[in-house]
């Protein structure tokens, strides 16, 4: 076994708000684990020399965040089959060889956190309605159709690039206008926010949600506030509901297994340590 001390890091720009640091330090504390997560300030100009880099310098692997989700395909040597299907990436492998593996994990993570928040929770319960069609939205539309759901309904401010998603993920994907699709809601067994409305200092996410039945499932990625004022809404007509923070936590599972070795698991007291943010 090697006796250098693993590091890993999450790259991006800025980098400073990620929570990333705080969840992987978490668990290296909680499971006794020698090694390090860092955060990196790196630009576009310099990302293609910091990767070939790191490797060199003890680092395993690392985190991409904004803006470097889609310019990683273009370094890494191999793309997993998921991470193609999205189109783009949120870990990185460094592997003994010197080859750069890309890997997504935003599609489990979400995916992970329906499973964990609803333990009867069954994809297969019927349609889900996606709103909004940004990169985000591309992740949870392929994993909820690998979880097979048997109709996605799609709706997006900018229509096009709702039908551009249809035309990546085929005939199970329904496109629906934005202004329309309050009249969606109710044959939703599960309906997702993946817009950035309802995030703090964004608009609030105006949707009519008075045809909600009273056992969809309805969940945000939006995590900061942690209750949006579009589940708030959902939980007090009765529905069932999931908030975005366990997303961001299950999506680094499978990273830190490929970074440190270890299977660790999404506590309360994970939680409660990265809302707290110390
Ligand atoms: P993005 O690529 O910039 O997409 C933004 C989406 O929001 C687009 O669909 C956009 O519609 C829509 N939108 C923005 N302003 C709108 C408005 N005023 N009215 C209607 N729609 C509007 O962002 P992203 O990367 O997909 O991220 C989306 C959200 O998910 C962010 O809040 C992000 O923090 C969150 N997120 C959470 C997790 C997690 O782990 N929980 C993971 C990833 C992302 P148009 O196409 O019409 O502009």
């Amino acid at each position: 076994m090697s006796s250098k001390i693993p590091l890993a890091a999450v790259i991006g720009q800025p980098i400073h708000h990620s929570k990333s640091p705080l969840l992987h330090g978490h668990w290296l504390r909680r499971y006794g684990i020698r090694g390090h997560y860092v955060p990196m300030d790196v630009s576009t100009g310099d990302l293609r020399g910091v990767l070939r880099m790191m490797p060199k310098m003890g680092f395993v692997g690392a985190n991409v965040t904004i803006p470097h989700k889609l310019a990683v395909f273009d370094i890494a040597d191999q793309i997993t089959d998921r991470a193609t299907i999205i189109g783009a990436a949120n870990t990185l492998i460094f592997r003994p060889d010197g080859k750069i593996l890309a890997d997504n994990t935003d599609g489990y993570g979400f995916i992970e956190n329906l499973r964990q928040g609803l333990v009867d929770w069954d994809p297969k319960a019927g349609p889900a309605l996606v709103l909004g069609a940004g990169g985000a939205s591309r992740a949870i539309v392929s994993s909820l159709l690998q979880a097979g759901v048997p109709k996605l309904i799609l709706s997006n401010r900018t229509r096009i690039k709702a039908e551009q998603l249809q035309g990546d993920f085929g005939k199970r994907v329904q496109v629906v206008d934005w202004v329309q699709v309050g009249n969606a809601v109710e044959a939703a067994a599960l309906v997702v926010n993946t817009t950035s409305l309802g995030m703090t200092g964004q608009p609030e996410m105006r949707i009519p949600l008075d045809g909600l039945q009273k056992d969809t499932v309805v969940t945000d990625l939006v995590y900061n506030p942690l209750e949006t004022a579009f589940l708030r809404s959902a939980r007090e007509q009765g529905c069932r509901v999931v908030d975005g923070l366990g997303m961001l936590l299950h999506q680094a599972v499978p990273a830190f297994r490929a970074f440190f070795g270890r299977e660790v698991a999404v506590t309360d007291a994970l939680r409660a340590h990265v809302l707290g943010g110390k």
